[in-house]
């Protein structure tokens, strides 16, 4: 498990992360009714930086307006979102590349099964930057479980209560000796790993599902796409196949807690010849140092913390 920092963000002030109480009567504790999102804070030259935190900010906001949580968008402007987020960096003065968890809650005591006018309450840790996946070359296997579709609950939302079907994905893959999951949907069409995007090489083009494929809308997806742009490579975002994936020249994962994780195999078959294919390794290359501000085009993807 990761080494959490000390201090949180609650409420609206900085508290020892063992006082962030939320009542068992609360609709986030007896519902999931909290949304929310992880980014990274890496230790850069210029100081402590923030990886596209206006994105994480607006995906919070698309998520609570989704499920229908209304008051946070009217009580947070991303201004106030960065000031927290400030407050909690200097409360706990990281020295190494961190996360950050920024949650928010529904408080409201025995609410009934709905969710607007109810309050909010934010909360914001730190934990140590480990990765989820091996970045050496995963091994996935194909959920026995599908993904909800958007008409359930929506892939989209960044919902707590949603992540019981990550679980799912997540322990019968390594239930069954493989490192992550790759779900599909009810067509049979690959979504995405349990808590990270994915990416699949074919004759140099570089695919990944499109953004109606019930999926999160990832950043390091997006980054991703607008980093291998700018190289000149080819992208999709299409529809894809499982059995596309059994012949891909190259697969991987990308995600804040995932990085960029080469795929070695899928359901027992090998990816390529099992090594971290020629465009993974370029994009897991710069996808690091846009991370850690040593690319000039894209420093304004970074928010001193
Ligand atoms: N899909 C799911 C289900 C996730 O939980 C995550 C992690 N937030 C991702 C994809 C990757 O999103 P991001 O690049 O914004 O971290």
């Amino acid at each position: 498990m990761a080494r959490i920092y000390e201090k949180a963000y609650f409420g609206d002030k900085i508290v020892p992360i063992a006082d962030a109480h939320l009542s068992v009567a609360s609709s986030s504790v007896l519902y999931g009714l909290s949304v929310y999102t992880v980014f990274q804070v890496s230790v850069t030259k210029n100081g402590l930086m923030a990886f596209r935190l206006l994105l994480h900010y607006r995906r919070l906001i698309n998520s609570a307006r989704i499920i229908g949580m209304d008051t946070f968008e009217k009580e947070w402007n991303y201004e106030k979102f960065v000031g927290a987020v400030k407050e909690l960096v200097s409360a706990n003065t990281p020295i190494e590349d961190v996360f950050v968890r920024a949650t928010v809650h529904v408080p409201d005591l025995v609410a009934g099964t709905r969710s607007r006018g109810l309050s909010n309450t934010v909360s914001m840790f730190i934990y140590e930057a480990k990765p989820i996946v091996p970045q050496d070359g995963a091994r996935l296997k194909t959920s026995v479980w599908r993904r909800v579709p958007d008409f359930s609950i929506p892939s989209r939302a960044k919902v707590n209560g949603a992540y019981v079907n990550s679980v799912l994905g997540k322990q019968d893959a390594i239930d069954s000796g493989y490192d992550d999951c790759i779900f599909l949907d009810v067509h049979g069409h690959v979504c995405e790993l349990s808590a990270a995007n994915i990416f699949m090489v074919r004759d140099n083009v570089l695919i990944t599902p499109d953004t109606t494929s019930d999926l999160l809308e990832g950043i390091n997806r997006r980054t991703v796409l607008e980093v291998a742009r700018d190289m000149g490579i080819q992208v999709q975002e299409r529809g894809i196949d499982l059995t596309e994936l059994y012949v891909a020249d190259e697969i991987f994962a990308s995600g804040t807690s995932a990085f960029i994780a080469p795929i070695k195999e899928v359901d027992a078959r090998m990816i390529g010849d099992g090594k971290i294919g020629p465009i993974t390794k370029r994009i897991k290359e710069i996808h690091w140092r846009v991370m850690h501000g040593e690319e000039e085009k894209y420093l304004d993807f970074l928010t001193s913390v």
